[in-house]
């Protein structure tokens, strides 16, 4: 799955390094809310100077569809 961010810096600090997290614990992954299914993980766009989760993406969208 390919993502093409538009966010160059920070809305918060107007940091202009941000990184690229990846949730990979079993804790954090997220579920559909209404199916027996695995999780699937969530990637992040953070701000690496005050920590801010700019953008979080499910590695999975279209398991979720129907959910609600
Ligand atoms: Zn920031």
């Amino acid at each position: 799955m390919k993502h093409t961010t538009k966010v160059t810096e920070c809305p918060k600090c107007g940091g202009k390094e941000l990184g690229k997290g990846h949730q990979h614990s079993s804790y954090s992954v997220m579920y559909p809310s209404n199916k027996l299914s695995f999780g699937y993980d969530v990637e992040y766009i953070i701000c690496t100077e005050c920590g801010l989760i700019i953008e979080s993406y499910v590695e999975k969208p279209e398991k979720f569809k129907g959910t609600l």
